[in-house]
């Protein structure tokens, strides 16, 4: 990572911002009452399944918000919602505390435009942990942009706007009113006010944070190393499936982070859901012909810098080189067929061309298997 900033450089440029109070008031206000008065209320109290319940549910519900709301629909516009959902999403996004539509999806754009870049990257983590986790938030730091420029197309949206303008009220009224309101239907009003509150905005709120800062950090860089983002399965349980983030670096417009399917994704199952119901429209897909590509590319990379340079694999290396040049050339011959298919099926004439497919897709699968004996061979000479 450049421009990495030492805990030394970087207390002396925070030392020069001015604070902002009401963020600190409100992320360790809560998270003080989180570690203090919850602990003591969980031991001196029996709280009832109706509490944990609304807690869950309003965990679900402001955590999605934020992940299929601000962040894939809003900042990336990766997918449509019908207006009824968007609602949901605007009320869940004040619910999780983490500012207005308008200002997150503001930051989120320029974070990826300037990703790692210390000075105009708001939660760069080339600042370290701290700084991109949570330090970038309590001081002004003159990164955000005020004006919220590059987020024109929200200010035509009235429900965006509307949560803007009444975004205090509806902070407070999620916050305290509804969990003071469903501990009272539980029982227990205090119980819901400090498990479906407190506890819970403290857990969205740094499941985000993890994104910022874990998430380009810790994992694995199965599609680009252009960035410093990470995939991480283990975040993604925590993060409603966020946890995929060099994918999502690498390919930002797709409304889906863990792309395969065996990847934990609330997110992209809850839009495919909506979409089932008529809620959602607008899907945007990267063609999976890209997908492998770059998984391949950053492969080959990998064993190129392993390598390169090395005489006794040299052979191999040149070998597993000119390897990727047909797999490529596979790849691509594989997802054009499919597509003519798909055309050609829209039309009703094609016979042959489900035969040509299966034939390329028998080749593809050969070529991919020499790939991977390939740089078997080679990665047991390390
Ligand atoms: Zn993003
Ligand atoms: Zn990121």
């Amino acid at each position: 990572m450049a421009n990495r900033c030492t805990p030394k450089v970087l207390s002396r440029m925070n030392k020069q911002k001015p604070l902002i109070w009401i963020n600190n008031l409100v992320l360790f206000g809560t998270l003080a009452v989180t570690v203090t008065v919850v602990p003591w209320y969980l031991y001196s109290h029996s709280v009832g399944w109706g509490v944990w319940l609304a807690a869950l549910l309003l965990w679900a519900w402001s955590g999605l918000s934020i992940t299929a709301g601000y962040h894939r629909l809003w900042a990336h516009r990766a997918w449509q919602a019908h207006p009824a959902l968007q609602w949901l999403l605007a009320i869940g996004g004040a619910m999780a505390m983490q500012n207005t539509i308008l200002h997150w999806c503001s930051d989120h754009r320029t974070h990826h435009k300037h990703v790692d870049n210390n000075d105009r990257d708001p939660y760069s983590a080339g600042n370290g942990f701290w700084y991109s986790h949570i330090g970038w938030l309590l001081r002004d730091h003159g990164i955000s942009d005020a004006d919220t420029k590059n987020v024109r197309d929200l200010h035509k949206n009235p429900i965006v706007q509307f949560q803007h303008r009444h975004y205090l009220l509806l902070a407070g009224a999620t916050n305290l009113g509804l969990p003071l309101a469903l501990g009272w239907l539980a029982g227990d009003l205090w119980g819901g006010l400090l498990i479906a509150g407190f506890l819970r905005v403290v857990l969205v709120h740094h499941g985000t944070f993890f994104i910022n800062s874990l998430a380009h950090i810790w994992g694995s860089q199965p599609y680009s190393d252009a960035h410093s983002s990470r995939d991480n399965g283990l975040l993604a349980l925590l993060t409603f499936g966020e946890g995929y983030h060099n994918f999502h670096h690498s390919f930002e417009y797709d409304y889906r982070n863990g792309v395969r399917w065996w990847q934990f994704d609330p997110t992209k199952w809850l839009i495919q859901l909506a979409y089932q119901l008529r809620l959602a429209s607008g899907l945007r897909r990267t063609p999976q012909e890209r997908i492998e590509k770059a998984r391949l590319t950053m492969q080959l990379r990998r064993s190129q810098l392993q390598f390169d340079g090395q005489q006794h694999a040299a052979e191999l290396l040149a070998r597993l080189e000119q390897e990727y040049e047909q797999l490529a050339v596979r790849l691509q011959a594989y997802y054009q067929q499919k597509q003519r298919l798909l055309q050609a099926n829209k039309r009703r004439l094609d016979r042959s061309a489900k035969q040509q497919l299966r034939e390329l897709k028998q080749a593809l699968e050969l070529q991919r298997q020499q790939w991977l004996q390939l740089r078997q061979q080679l990665h047991a000479m390390a």
